[in-house]
């Protein structure tokens, strides 16, 4: 049985990713060791983890201006990094509240001390708008692109005056962003980037500062000076993460993922707008397409679902356990095979209990 993954993270990976791991898992680049033994001071690394930025850099188009850091720790430790390193100047920031993972980056700020941290809007109808009044400067407005528990995304970054900072960690190169827009740009690495274990941190070097008050590995100043080498780095994930961007860059990129993403979406959304049992209550123009929730209305109608799913290989279907109903992930390395085995089962679904 063919199994289609739809987790929200750590999500689906690439098929040739995964047999290439294997391959070479036994023997790095005809080292006769494996990459989860080899040095991080080593040439190997090095090339590996020079050659893994570069590709990134190509894939999201990143100047030197920007520092590209692979750190410890996920998108979690990012959030009190964050707020750490950026706030020198204002000690004040603001938080558009678009989701469960905006509080929670929005609640790792206000326990530090001294800084004012303002909230901005709230996620409890549509999406907040991404403003803060232009006459009191902050250190940065932190917005999250993808509300992967919610469904919702913001697919127009409206030029700020206040410098930007966004979670993209559901939806890191699924659709093209500017990065110049933005002063960083943070993703937990376990859905579009690979394995979890690791944050990619795109920050405006002249943001930077040394910290030196800070554990060393929570300065991205001193990182960057390091090459995100300054402990020893999650080899294993870096590697992985080097991977998927050759797999993804072979693809055609951004702009063709993106390509496949809306066909994927439009295929699940366009099929639950005309169902008369599966609905969808987010806006059409801020619908995720990376992680599209829908239901029933009828809890036990949606574990019925979901397990049905599960015995024919699709799993992982289970909204998130605040708000519950069905959440698809349809991440980069989703087939279009698995959206459409996905809409089969539902069809069939609802014509057994619609
Ligand atoms: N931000 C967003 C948008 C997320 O979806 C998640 C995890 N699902 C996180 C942050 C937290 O990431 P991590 O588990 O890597 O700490």
């Amino acid at each position: 049985m063919t199994v289609y993954n739809f987790s929200a993270g750590p999500g689906v990976l690439p098929a040739t990713v995964l047999d290439q791991i294997q391959t070479e898992m036994k023997s790095f680049n005809g080292s006769q060791m494996s990459i989860l033994e080899i040095s991080h001071r080593s040439k190997q690394y090095e090339e590996m983890e020079l050659e893994a930025e570069k590709d990134f850099r190509d894939l999201m188009n990143i100047d030197d201006s920007y520092a590209v850091l692979f750190l410890h720790g996920g998108g979690t430790l990012q959030f009190t990094n964050i707020a750490l390193n950026l706030t020198d100047k204002y000690h004040h920031v603001a938080y558009v509240d678009s989701g469960h993972w905006a509080q929670k980056a929005m609640e790792a700020a206000q326990k530090i001390d001294g800084l004012q941290v303002d909230r901005i809007g709230s996620s409890d109808n549509n999406l907040p708008k991404i403003s803060a009044p232009d006459d009191d400067p902050l250190d940065y407005l932190h917005i999250t692109t993808n509300n992967t528990i919610e469904g919702t995304t913001y697919h127009q970054i409206p030029n700020s005056t206040q410098p930007l900072v966004a979670d993209m960690s559901s939806n890191i190169m699924a659709q093209p962003y500017d990065v110049n827009q933005f002063d960083l740009i943070y993703a937990g690495a376990q859905k579009n980037i690979g394995p979890a274990g690791m944050a990619v941190v795109i920050v405006k070097r002249d943001r930077l500062t040394s910290h030196p008050e800070l554990s060393e590995i929570m300065d991205y100043w001193l990182e960057d000076q390091k090459h995100s080498a300054l402990n020893t780095p999650p080899v294993f994930c870096i590697y992985a993460a080097g991977l998927v961007f050759k797999w993804l860059k072979k693809f055609g990129g951004v702009p063709a993922i993106y390509q496949q993403n809306l066909e994927q979406a439009k295929l699940l959304y366009d099929y639950v707008d005309n169902s008369k049992l599966f609905n969808n209550s987010v806006a059409k123009d801020e619908r995720s397409l990376t992680n599209l929730v829908f239901g029933t209305g009828n809890k036990q109608l949606d574990q019925q679902f979901i397990a049905d799913a599960a015995d024919k290989g699709l799993v992982n279907l289970a909204g998130h356990r605040l708000v519950g109903g069905m959440r698809a992930s349809l991440y980069n390395a989703m087939p279009t095979a698995g959206v459409k085995a996905l809409i089969n089962q539902m069809k069939q679904f609802e014509m057994n209990h619609g």
